[in-house]
């Protein structure tokens, strides 16, 4: 079966090399040395624009920084619509946004063809081991077709509602990390300060109730090792807080927390700029306490 995939990012390549050898994989890129490179890497053919790699696909992938720029290949004479054949499905990756996703099913449904939003949690790191975890948004059915191809490369992979769901969980858990990776620094500066050893303050709130992942291993393995890899973007963050904040406030859901994470992170990329990882704002909570979080 040919599955296209669109958009060979950060994350989007290592999830589509896990494509190559189980279907017939096509893959587009706006930068095309990026797909060129990924094809001569990993295997699967290049298509030159989305319309020539959606064609005769049953099944499209998309992995874009946001639902902006999805929608934003949908249409003209090369873009996606173009395309795809009725009956085919666009499983939509890009942790987006929930009312572009029911927008973006209504057109595709009134041309015959199905979405589920699909986006993914565990890193880099989980999508080179095909470990990711996949929430799915959409009706059943469609869910039921498309699993087959999400289990190239993720592991838990749950339909978790109608179409936008799966973005609004993902917004939901970013905007939990965010707030998990300001308050794990925000407490450690002081405790740095006072003079307790950050590696002793980890080692301890990891055996208790206050450890996350960022405890565990965000902060210990990035920001105490000065190691700082850039694998997610601060900028792709601050997206997914700013879009769990507005879903909280559609829900009327009283937010301060995920409101105020939301502007702190938008506050962080202007200091630190667009190519700062997410955890690189703990540098701006170092620089208010004048501490460095590390032994
Ligand atoms: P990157 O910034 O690394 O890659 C973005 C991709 O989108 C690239 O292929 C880029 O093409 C393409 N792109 C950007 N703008 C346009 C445009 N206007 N038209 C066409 N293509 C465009 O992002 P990631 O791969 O890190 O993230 C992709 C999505 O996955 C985001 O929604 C992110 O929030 C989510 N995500 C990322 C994780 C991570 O650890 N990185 C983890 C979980 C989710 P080009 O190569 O030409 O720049």
């Amino acid at each position: 079966m040919k599955i296209a995939f669109l958009g060979l990012g950060a994350i989007g390549a290592p999830m589509a090399a896990h494509l190559v050898g189980r279907f017939d994989l096509t893959v587009w890129n706006r930068t095309a040395s990026k797909a060129a490179e990924f094809s001569a890497t990993h295997g699967g053919a290049v298509a030159a624009t989305p319309c020539l790699a959606v064609t005769d696909a049953p099944v499209v992938i998309t992995c874009f920084p946001t639902s902006r720029e999805v929608e934003a290949l949908l249409d003209g004479a090369e873009g996606v619509l173009a395309g795809m054949q009725s009956g085919a499905t666009l499983v939509d990756c890009t942790s987006g946004d929930p009312a572009s996703s029911r927008r973006i099913a209504t057109r595709l449904a009134e041309l015959g063809l199905g979405f589920v939003d699909a986006p993914v949690s565990g890193g880099v790191v989980g999508a080179l081991s095909g470990t990711l975890t996949v929430m799915c948004g959409g009706n059943e059915a469609t869910y039921v077709r498309v699993l087959p191809v999400l289990q190239a490369f993720g592991k838990k992979i749950v339909h978790v509602g109608p179409v936008g769901a799966g973005h609004a969980l993902k917004a939901v858990n970013n905007a939990l990390l965010a707030v998990h990776i300001w308050s794990t620094a925000e407490g450690l500066a002081a405790l740095v300060k006072a003079g307790v050893k950050p590696t002793v303050a980890l080692d301890v709130i990891n055996a208790s109730s206050g450890r996350s992942n960022s405890s565990e291993h965000l902060i210990p393995l990035r920001v105490v090792s000065r190691a700082f890899p850039r694998t997610f973007r601060l900028a792709l963050l601050e997206k997914d807080i700013a879009i769990a904040a507005d879903f909280l406030r559609e829900q009327r859901v009283p937010s301060l927390i995920i409101q105020q994470a939301a502007e702190l992170f938008r506050l962080a990329r202007l200091e630190l700029g667009e190519a700062a990882d997410h955890v690189e704002a703990v540098k701006i909570v170092e620089r208010w306490g004048d501490v460095v979080i590390s032994d």
